[in-house]
This record gives C-alpha cells, sequence and structure tokens, in this order.
C-alpha cells in the first residue's frame, strides 16, 4: 500500500485526500492520501520521507520551500520555482508543478483572454504569471506589499501595489491570495476592488469549496466568476497521474475525481 498526503499550513481544509483517495479506492490502486499539518517549511523533506510516503502535494505557504527541498525538478516547475507535487523516486524527492496547467483547464470556457490582472504574488501567482507569458496573453499584477514583487519585476509584466495601481480594462481578474481562505478579507481594499471588478470580462479565484468575499462581490456585479474547484480538478489529476507513474486512464481518474466533488 503507497502513501501519499498534502502538507500545509493550514491544511485541514483540503480536499486533497478526498479527491486522490476516490480515485484510488474506485479504482482499485492500492494506496491512501491523508494530510499533513506542517508548521517549518524547512522540515518538510525530513517530514515526507519520515511518513515513508511515495508521492505528496504542497499547499499555502509551502509552495517556494518544496521548490528548494527537491532533488531535482521537472517541467514547468524548473520555470516557476514552485513545487506543488512531490514524488519519491527511488529515494529522491522529485519536484513538479501542475498548478498552472490546471488553472488553464479550468478557464478553458472563458473565451478570448488576452489581458489578465493577478491578484496577489505567491507560488501560484507565479506559476499562474509564467503560463499566462507562455501563451503570450498580457499580465498585470496587484499585491499588497512591494517584497515580493521583485522577481516578478523580471518578467514582461506591470506590477503594482495597491499605492500606485492604475486599473486598465481586463478579459480576466484572478484572485490568487489566501485573503479569504480563513478570514473574510478582500485581496485589496474595497473601493479599489470595486473598480478593478468593474472592468473586468471575467473573475476567477483560485480559493474553492468557499464564496469568498472577492466573488461575493462579482456576483453582486453580474460577472461571471468561479471559484477555484475546476483548477483543483485539473492539478489534481495531473498530481494522479505522476503518483500513479501514469499506470491509470486520464479520463478515468477525471471521473472518479470529479465525483469526489459531490462527497
Ligand atoms: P502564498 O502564501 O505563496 O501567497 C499568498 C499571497 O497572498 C501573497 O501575495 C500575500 O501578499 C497575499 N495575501 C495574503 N493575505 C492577504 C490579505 N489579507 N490581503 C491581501 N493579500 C494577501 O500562497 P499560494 O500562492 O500558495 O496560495 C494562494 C491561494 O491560492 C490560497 O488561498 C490557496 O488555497 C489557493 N490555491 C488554490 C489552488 C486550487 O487548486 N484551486 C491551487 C493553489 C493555490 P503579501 O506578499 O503582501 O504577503
Amino acid at each position: 500500500m503507497q502513501l501519499f498526503s498534502i502538507f500545509g499550513n493550514p491544511v485541514s481544509h483540503s480536499r486533497s485526500p478526498l479527491m486522490h483517495n476516490a480515485v484510488f479506492q474506485n479504482l482499485n490502486y492500492k494506496a491512501c492520501y491523508t494530510r499533513t499539518f506542517l508548521e517549518d517549511a524547512k522540515k518538510l523533506k525530513e517530514t515526507f520521507f519520515a511518513l515513508h510516503l511515495s508521492g505528496a502535494n504542497v499547499t499555502v505557504p509551502h509552495k517556494e520551500a518544496a521548490f528548494d527541498a527537491c532533488d531535482e525538478v521537472r517541467g514547468f516547475a524548473k520555470t516557476v520555482g514552485v513545487v506543488n507535487t512531490l514524488v519519491n523516486e527511488n529515494g529522491k524527492l522529485i519536484g513538479y508543478n501542475t498548478d498552472a496547467d490546471g488553472f488553464m483547464y479550468a478557464i478553458k470556457e472563458f473565451k478570448k483572454i488576452e489581458n489578465i490582472l493577478v491578484i496577489g504574488a505567491g507560488g501560484t501567482a507565479r506559476a499562474l504569471v509564467a503560463r499566462f507569458l507562455q501563451d503570450n496573453i498580457k499580465v498585470s499584477l496587484l499585491n499588497r506589499s512591494a517584497a515580493r514583487l521583485a522577481d516578478f519585476k523580471q518578467m514582461p509584466c506591470e506590477c503594482y501595489t495597491w499605492d500606485n495601481f492604475q486599473t486598465q480594462q481586463y478579459d480576466l481578474v484572478v484572485n490568487t491570495t489566501s485573503a479569504g481562505l480563513k478570514d473574510e478579507n478582500l485581496p485589496a481594499p474595497k473601493e479599489l476592488t470595486q473598480e478593478i471588478l468593474s472592468n473586468t470580462n471575467y473573475v476567477a479565484d483560485a480559493i474553492y469549496g468557499k464564496m469568498t468575499p472577492f466573488l461575493q462581490m462579482a456576483k453582486k456585479m453580474n460577472k461571471t466568476y468561479k471559484d477555484g474547484a475546476d483548477m483543483l480538478l485539473g492539478q489534481g489529476v495531473l498530481a494522479n497521474e505522476l503518483f500513479t507513474n501514469h499506470k491509470l486512464k486520464t479520463e478515468d481518474i477525471q471521473r472518479e475525481m470529479k465525483k469526489s466533488f459531490q462527497l
């Protein structure tokens, strides 16, 4: 029996155990997925091996630390320096990023996305911004504090804090902050958030399983919006393929994982 887990702080809200266990159980794959509360990111690697894990996911706020903890990082995670999926390959910790492609899967139904505002500058934002730029989408970034913008300033995107922000017309605005996750905060001051939302066609929040104050505002303003559930599904399917070393069919993983959203 293989053991998998998700590391985070907080981690009790995570639906990943439900999603992956639904796949393992219904497709007769001998594995179990649990959750691990981790306060000190420096302990990620030793905890992973002490628990004899075959693989793991990493959530807030440890994704950048996960990148540093890996023996080897593969694919898109190398471009962004952010890891959300870990695989134990013969005692070596291999890191991947499935968040960005999971998000692209989620916004497939939004048409003509050429100009995106990303709110937040953490691990998720880094992955999404790099992925959008890969598709030649124009990207602006807004973050509460200036410190985390430094890395983004090396990229071809416009970077703002609340103080110097200038609203433009956007096709999509994405909240990648954790504002609204365990509190009732908006990702930016109320008036600024209102101004931003009145200048976009579509709205997305990376947070799932909760109508955040950000999405509540978007709904009130009659915007087309979605929470992070489809992003979660997309990243989960890709992570499960890595966990099971592509032994299960993608469409079967997707079907069983989606069913777990009803639970
Ligand atoms: P990080 O901790 O790396 O980054 C958090 C970001 O949020 C920072 O930019 C921080 O700004 C900002 N922030 C935190 N609190 C506030 C606040 N009260 N007001 C404004 N800005 C704030 O987090 P991640 O990038 O890893 O994750 C972000 C969110 O995305 C989480 O809620 C997570 O659950 C969700 N997520 C969902 C996924 C899905 O599949 N649906 C996948 C991945 C993430 P500052 O720099 O000023 O501190």
